[in-house]
């Protein structure tokens, strides 16, 4: 199960295998991030979202 990796919430999956969230990538590497929704209304930006990601 996925899970959001800024405040380690499970992230609930469709029935497609989608994360219900959203996945954001780090511009200098290819490794992806999954952000649950709840975070994504906090840090709104992708530049907040990448400054919360930093730091886990
Ligand atoms: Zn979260």
């Amino acid at each position: 199960m996925a899970k959001c990796s800024i405040c380690k919430a499970q992230l609930a999956e469709t029935f497609l295998g989608k994360i219900k969230g959203t996945i954001v990538k780090k511009a200098s590497s290819s490794k992806k991030y999954s952000v649950c929704f709840s975070c994504q209304k906090k840090f709104s930006t992708k530049e907040e979202l990448l400054e919360q990601l930093k730091k886990v």
